[in-house]
């Protein structure tokens, strides 16, 4: 059997494990410690010194305390992109509210505007405005800040930025993780650098972050003995994980490199299918390519090459399931137009990891040529 080819693995520089030694030898094993100051320090200086970085423990729990920042309780309606990961979306029922899920449009396959404004325009003509919105850079893919932006501001909306995916992606001159009046990054072992797990909350309001800390380290008042008059959570990032991400830190640009030759590798060699096309960057979008994904002509193609590099030991993955079509959130209120679905029923992440060798994409491609001339 050939050696498994997974769609993104964690990929060390060499410098992560000296910050690991650093806290060994200091006894900084708990959570807090230099290399958390250090490694917030390191995002925000990556991100740009007027935003401030809340080291956490995933990016589950920033988006958490991201909606509990922006004032979202039970029974609110919070507006999230239907085409993303999962952990976009549970955080809002942790808090006893109400996801309504929005399709995406073509372009970035992100935030459909015009989806998003008849969804805010129906509930506040319910008598209840939604309390934030939800969106993704899916895939790295920044979505249309500028249009999602206005619609937002225009109803005086909050946004949260789920920018787990696209660390290194660029709008307009700006980073992805700083558009949100809270951005929230993944360190997870899959995204394009990682801490094994860990997130981060970041925000250009330093009342946010400082509440984000109080909250995540149980939310313990100011006083000797252990004083609670909130509830608090364990959400802190660890010393020595985050030696890991002050390690990852220093080849960020490098995995961002790699990515994008993964997307022009695959792009290069399969632009000649007819059946294969591939997401274009609009003007003033940068991604990441944290995964480089392909849409098929049919979900028959789709699941042919999916199943013929499953047999080789290679994997990949249909794009998200939109959460509108997930058991779970049955019952979750949904604005669509079908781009989502069309997505989901024809489309394929590949390979992606930037420790990929040439050997290894070449067998992927060697995989869906043999598939193409079967
Ligand atoms: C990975 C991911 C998350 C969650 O991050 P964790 O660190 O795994 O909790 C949230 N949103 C998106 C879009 C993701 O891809």
């Amino acid at each position: 059997m050939d050696t498994k080819i997974w769609l993104s693995s964690p990929h060390m520089g060499g410098k992560e494990q000296d910050y690991i030694n650093e806290a060994f030898d200091t006894n900084w094993i708990a959570p807090l410690g230099p290399n958390v100051t250090g490694f917030e320090e390191d995002i925000r200086h990556y991100l740009g010194d007027e935003n401030f970085v809340a080291a956490l423990s995933s990016g589950t729990a920033a988006i958490h305390l991201g909606l509990i920042l922006l004032g979202v309780d039970k029974d609110d309606e919070v507006l999230c992109q239907s085409k993303t990961f999962s952990a976009s979306a549970n955080p809002i029922v942790y808090l006893g509210a109400k996801p309504v899920f929005i399709d995406s449009e073509k372009d970035t396959w992100n935030l459909c505007p015009e989806q998003l404004e008849t969804a805010i325009k129906e509930k506040i003509k319910k008598g209840k405005k939604p309390k934030a919105i939800i969106s993704v850079h899916l895939y790295g893919m920044p979505y249309k800040v500028e249009e999602i932006h206005k619609i937002a501001s225009n109803y005086e909306i909050p946004i949260l930025e789920d920018s787990a995916e696209s660390l290194g992606s660029i709008y307009k001159d700006k980073k992805c993780g700083t558009f949100g009046d809270i951005s929230i990054l993944s360190f997870n072992g899959n995204k394009i650098i990682t801490t094994s797990g860990g997130g981060a909350l970041v925000t250009k309001n330093e009342n946010f972050k400082k509440k984000a800390v109080f909250l995540a380290t149980q939310a313990r008042d100011n006083a000797v003995e252990y004083l609670h008059s909130n509830i608090g959570y364990n959400y802190r990032m660890s010393n020595v994980l985050a030696g890991i991400g002050r390690g990852q830190m220093t080849v960020l640009q490098d995995r961002v490199i790699a990515r994008r030759k993964n997307h022009e590798f695959y792009r290069r060699n399969l632009e000649k299918f007819n059946e294969i096309s591939f997401l274009e960057e609009p003007d003033g979008h940068f991604s990441n390519r944290w995964l480089t994904c392909i849409l098929t002509d049919s979900n028959k193609i789709r699941e042919g090459l999916r199943i013929a590099l499953e047999k080789r030991n290679i994997e990949s993955r249909p794009l998200w399931k939109p959460m509108h079509q997930q058991p779970v959130f049955k019952d979750a209120d949904k604005y669509l137009n079908g781009v989502s679905d069309e997505l989901f029923e024809k489309g394929l992440c590949l390979p992606s990891g930037s420790n990929l060798s040439d050997n290894e994409l070449d067998r992927v491609l060697s995989t869906i040529f043999d598939y193409f001339s079967a």
